[in-house]
């Protein structure tokens, strides 16, 4: 077998000749993306021993499809939008991973997206590979209607590559349950009624009760399970979230069910702060009204930049990546970074918070809850019988906490910090797979 020293020597026929990213040792945050997933996939690579050909598998991508997305819009002029499907790893099961509208949305980024949603199956053990699509828009700056045309031209360009057994997106940042209903009929028209060819569906389109929902509080879930691990009380703890779509919004509801308190929230505009905490569903009816959180009035407004560094017990990005950096990691005022967001720490950010003796949850164990009710989702399709709420959010708790209790206690055992933890469970979890079937 080959070595990771080899890897310097190897000609054509290498991982970095189909789009790895060659390894970063010192790293910075002029990472990009990919290079940013990678170094800490290589870093797990390294503790695990793993060989160089197994190396050259999971770093890489198994299939890249790109294609041209032309829209007519509304004014009648006409687009053409880059989008991407990106299928990471399939040892473990059919491919799975969200599709982004979001004009960051590149090569690079849905190729780092689609490994760490490989990472995050394998992590929370649901029988999926990775996968991440995205296509490069502004959705924001679109219509409804240039929207759905959108959807159903990318699901019609894409529709090779996905399948009930093969792939199976569902929304990410830019897309939601609406996106999922036009991707589900656009599908059905070419390929028969498959509502299983999607997750994070309209609940009356097949949709599984509980997954709007669902990212948000497996946030929350993993933060109490973790709270109580670190013996810090989760009641009364006082939270600052950036990000108040999906994912922040949930959080931020089910956090203050759960007692604690939320002293700041933001969107892309900016953030709102108050110290004796902000009324959640007042927030959320004001962005809705107003168009986003800023004018919010019953809190101080502050930017995104200074969110990040409010001084708080619990700190959770839950907007983009790359957000936590060596500009402002030495600045970070909580003890407990909880990442909803994917990648919102790069690694030389995460170097500081370590030394810092800050604990990071990691992204592929904290947001596993979406792709977990996902997955509940498409048993439901196959089945074609309907779970109850309560029936949801008790299978997802028991594996949000069953995984987070394996990342601690791997992380007590091989003394390392809770991501290199989450990585070495994930990664041996998929290379073992791989190596049943007989990839390697
Ligand atoms: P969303 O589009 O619903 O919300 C994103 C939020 O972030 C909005 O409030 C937006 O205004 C804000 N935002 C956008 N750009 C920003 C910026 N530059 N600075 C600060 N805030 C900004 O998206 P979402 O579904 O809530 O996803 C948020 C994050 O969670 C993403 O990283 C996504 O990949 C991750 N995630 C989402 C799910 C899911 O089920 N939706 C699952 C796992 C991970």
């Amino acid at each position: 077998m080959a070595t990771a020293s080899d890897q310097e020597k190897r000609p054509v026929g290498s991982a970095e000749d189909i789009g790895a990213p060659k390894r970063v040792t010192e790293p910075s945050d002029d990472m990009t993306p990919f290079e940013a997933a990678s170094f800490f996939f290589y870093e797990s690579a390294d503790r695990l021993n793993l060989d160089q050909e197994m190396r050259e598998i999971l770093a890489s991508s198994y299939r890249e499809l790109a294609v041209q997305v032309p829209v007519v819009m509304d004014d009648g002029h006409r687009m053409v939008f880059r989008g991407y499907r990106i299928q990471h790893n399939g040892a473990r099961g059919p491919y799975k991973g969200g599709i982004r509208y979001h004009e960051s949305a590149d090569l690079d980024e849905v190729r780092a997206l689609a490994a760490l949603m490989t990472w995050k199956n394998a992590l929370i053990d649901v029988p999926f590979g990775g996968a991440k699509g995205g296509v490069q828009c502004d959705p924001r700056a679109m219509s409804d209607s240039e929207l759905q045309k959108l959807t159903r031209r990318f699901t019609a360009m894409i529709g090779y590559v996905i399948g009930l057994n093969r792939d199976i997106p569902a929304p990410d940042m830019g897309t939601n349950a609406q996106t999922m209903a036009w991707m589900m009929d656009a599908y059905g028209q070419k390929y028969g009624y498959t509502p299983g060819i999607v997750t994070g569906k309209p609940v009356e389109m097949g949709g599984s009760p509980g997954r709007e929902e669902a990212t948000g509080r497996g946030v929350i879930m993993c933060t109490k399970e973790a709270t109580e691990k670190m013996k810090t009380k989760f009641k009364g703890a006082r939270i600052a979230i950036q990000g108040f779509g999906n994912v922040g919004y949930w959080a931020a509801r089910i956090a203050e069910e759960e007692g604690a308190k939320v002293v700041a929230v933001s969107d892309v505009e900016g953030g709102i702060f108050n110290s004796d905490g902000l009324e959640v569903e007042k927030v959320d009816k004001h962005r809705w009204d107003q168009g986003g959180v800023t004018s919010y009035p019953d809190g101080d407004k502050m930017s995104n930049e200074d969110l990040l560094e409010v001084e708080c017990d619990i700190l959770i990005p839950a907007a983009i990546q790359g957000v936590i950096h060596s500009g402002n990691a030495e600045k970070i005022n909580a003890p407990l970074v909880v990442e909803a967001a994917n990648g919102p720490t790069t690694p030389v950010a995460d170097q500081i918070l370590t030394k810092r003796d800050i604990t990071v949850l990691p992204d592929i164990l904290v947001n596993a809850g979406g792709v977990t009710v996902s997955y509940f989702e498409w048993v439901q399709n196959i089945q074609q019988f309907r779970w109850e709420i309560d029936h949801v959010n008790a299978e997802l708790e028991k594996r949000m906490n069953k995984a987070t209790d394996e990342v601690f206690a791997r992380s007590e055992k091989d003394q390392t910090v809770l991501r290199d933890a989450a990585f070495d469970i994930a990664v041996e979890r998929v290379a073992r797979a791989a190596e049943i079937r007989g990839y390697v």
